[in-house]
This record gives C-alpha cells, structure tokens and sequence, in this order.
C-alpha cells in the first residue's frame, strides 16, 4: 500500500494552492468584513476557468472528471485560504454532480455546462425547511401536478449561494399519503422563475463571504420536464448526495484547521517570552504535534472515504466519518491556535480568530456530526444484527 496522489491531482492540487495564494488569501479578512461579494464572484468565475466547479464531472458536460480525490485536495486548498469560496465551490460540485447522477439528457445538457464554466455563478442545493433540518424528510413543501406543469409552494431555509445561484435543485412532496420520505420529489428550478423569491439573508458568525437566504416558492411554475429523476424518489437522491458533499465539507474543514495551524506555528516560532522562543516549550509543542496528528488522521480519512467514492465503492459510512472527524478537529485546531497566539490571536489582527468562526459552522452543515454519529453507528451495527 503506497499513500500518494498521482500526477494529475498533486497538479490540481498545486493550481488550487497557487491560485488560493495569489488570489484568495489576500482579499479573504475583507471579504470578512465587508457586503461586497463582488471579489469572490470574480474570483468563482475564475475557478471555474480552471476547471474547478466540475471536478467529478464527465468532460462531456464541461467538467474536469479529475475524480473525487481531487475535488477533496482542492477544497482543501482553497478552503486554506477562504472558506466562504470554498463552501461555494463545494456545493456547485454537489449540484453539478446531482444533475449529472439524476438528470435527463436535456436537463444535464442544459445546466451542467453553464455551472461548471461559471456562466452560472453558482448553483443551490435546497433541502432545509424550517421544521426539517436533520430530519429532511419532514419537509413541507409541495409540488403537485397542474397539467403540462408543476406547482411550487413552500419555502427553504439557509440556501447557500441563493442570491446568485443560476439554478436550484428543489427537492417538494409530491404524494402526501405515502409514509415519510416516500414522496419526495427533485425539481430543477431557474433563477427568475416567478414564483421563486430569495428571501432574507442570515447574519452569520463566519463565512460571511457565502450567502445564506431563505428561498420561497409562492405557487412557482416549472414546466412538466423540471422533475429530476423518478417521481417520489427523491429523498433517495438527497441522502446519497449528501454523502457525496461531506467529502467537500470535511476537505474545507481540513483547509481551515490547516491555515490556522500554519498561522499559529508561524506566529509561536517567532514569540518569545521568558528570554527563549514559545516554540521551546513543551505545552507549545504538544499544541502543534496534536494539532497536525489530528489533521493528518483526518486526511487520511477524507482520502479513503473519496478514495471508495471515486472507484464505485460504498463510501457513506467513510464520507460521516471522515466529516465529522475532520470538521471537529478543524475546530480543535482553531483553537489550539487562539491558545498559541495568546491575547493576539483573539484580536482581528490575526486571521486564527476568523479561521474559528469560519470553522465553527462545518460541524452543522450538510447534516450535524450528531447526525454523522447515527449514519456511522448504524451502518457499523449491520453488522452485529
Ligand atoms: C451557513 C449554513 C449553510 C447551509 N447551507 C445549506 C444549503 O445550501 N442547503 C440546505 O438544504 N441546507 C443548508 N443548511 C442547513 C443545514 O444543513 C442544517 O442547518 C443542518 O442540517 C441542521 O439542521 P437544523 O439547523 O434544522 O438543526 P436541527 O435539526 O434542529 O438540530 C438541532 C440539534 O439537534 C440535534 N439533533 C437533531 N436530530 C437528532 C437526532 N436524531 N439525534 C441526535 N441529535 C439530533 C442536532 O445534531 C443539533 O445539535 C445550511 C446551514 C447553515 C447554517
């Protein structure tokens, strides 16, 4: 068994990282602060020029079908220098990747190609409702059959990219009576549809670069054609992407942990007190070995889990773990990185106190670690039954 990343992805991997340098990392603490998404929409724009926002996707439909170990090495690297673009790039990945799982061939010509050239700013992934978080299957809204089109009402909540994205994948109830999760359907919605409403944006504690609205559908009509895949299998589908998308968020939480273990060793092989660099105590030493142990165990299970995906093999129990490994010790190491740092490192005049916030919100995301915890402790006990 020989661990290392073929020519192809440690290239990807070494574009990801250059243009991160040289493009995202300095306007990321900006982009913080200000309302001005301009930046990072031209920066989108770029990524997808380098073949970024279709990293798993057949070249036939514009992608770059480099496979899901280099989307993982990617997200890692742009996530090192900023999470609200990587966040971004994942979930365009994630719906790009739906549309080529369940489309028709109409629907993938139609819409693969303008997300992964970034003539679509970005795509939507919209599932949350309100009284349906970790329990999706319990959404309310609805789409039912109106002759030679479907009817939308309901809303969603949390939407990233809603204000820009080109594209939503929407997933309503289309059969009330059948049991729960049964009759669930997935939609293809365009931006401008009437009907479709981006609602109010979410103030967050981090990534504030990446949107977060609610969207409301308000009697939308899609044509007949805008179902994506079978009727009332759609919940299927979400559960099964979803897998796919821990891959990314465990990456982006890697990229983070790294950049503040980075920042945090950089700043501690420079400070003395005491009359000897901090870097010479023990307590210090044992941040940064814990620190980066955790994070290489993470990669090495985010490898796996894209690894399995990448060659057809069952990964949602490798993707869970790998997600909710990776995000928590992203948040560990973010930390650990305040502690380095001292009083400095919770001022703004250091990135590691935004690396924490940015942090914070990948143990939530695209389903709680608590939810990751289930998923991993059901398909273990399988096989004990
Ligand atoms: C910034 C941001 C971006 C997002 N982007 C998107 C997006 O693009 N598309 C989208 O569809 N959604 C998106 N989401 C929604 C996100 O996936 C949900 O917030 C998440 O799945 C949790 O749902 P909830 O917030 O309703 O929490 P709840 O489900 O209410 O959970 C609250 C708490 O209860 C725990 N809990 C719930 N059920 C169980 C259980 N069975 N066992 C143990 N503990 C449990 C949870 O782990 C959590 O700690 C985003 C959210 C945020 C904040």
């Amino acid at each position: 068994m020989y661990l290392e990343l073929s020519e192809e992805q440690k290239l990807i991997q070494s574009t990801a990282r250059d243009f991160a340098k040289a493009e995202l990392e300095p306007i990321a603490a900006k982009l913080d602060q200000s309302d001005d998404r301009s930046p990072m929409l031209a920066n989108l724009n770029k990524l997808a020029e380098l073949g970024f926002m279709g990293l798993n996707v057949s070249s036939e439909y514009g992608g770059s079908e480099a496979g899901v170990i280099s989307f993982s090495v990617a997200m890692t690297e742009i996530a090192r220098a900023c999470a609200s673009t990587a966040v971004t790039v994942s979930v365009n990945n994630m719906v790009a990747e739906v549309i080529q799982a369940i489309g028709s061939a109409e629907q993938k010509q139609a819409y693969i190609p303008k997300i992964c050239s970034g003539e679509f700013a970005a795509g939507s992934f919209a599932l949350t409702e309100t009284g349906a978080g970790s329990d999706p299957a319990g959404m309310t809204s609805t789409a039912f059959d109106d002759g030679d089109s479907w009817v939308l009402n309901g809303s969603k909540i949390f939407i990233t990219s809603a204000p820009y994205a080109g594209v939503f994948v929407v997933w309503a109830v289309t059969d009330k009576a059948a049991a729960k999760g049964k009759g669930i359907s997935c939609f293809l919605v365009e931006a401008g549809t009437p009907g479709l409403i981006v609602g109010k944006e979410e103030k967050k504690m981090g990534q504030h670069a990446s949107a977060t609205n609610e969207v409301i559908f308000s009697d939308c009509r899609i044509p007949k054609s805008a179902i994506m895949g079978k009727p009332n299998d759609g919940f299927r589908v979400a559960v099964a992407e979803l897998a796919g998308g821990r891959i990314g968020i465990g990456s982006l939480g890697l990229g983070i942990g790294l950049a503040a273990m980075d920042a945090a060793t950089r700043y501690a092989a420079d400070r003395s007190q005491f009359g000897q660099k901090i870097t010479g105590f023990q307590a210090v030493q044992w941040m940064i070995a814990d620190g980066y142990t955790e994070l290489e165990a993470a990669r090495l299970l985010l490898m796996q889990a894209a690894f399995r995906k990448e060659t057809g093999r069952s990964f949602a129990k490798e993707a869970s773990m790998a997600k909710m490994f990776a995000t928590e010790a992203a948040n560990k190491a973010c930390y650990k990185s305040i502690q380095m740092l001292g009083g400095y490192g919770y001022t703004q005049d250091f990135p590691v106190e935004r690396y924490a916030r940015d942090a914070r919100i990948t143990t939530i995301y695209e389903g709680t670690n608590e939810i990751q915890r289930l998923i991993i402790a059901r398909e273990i006990l399988k096989n004990f039954a």
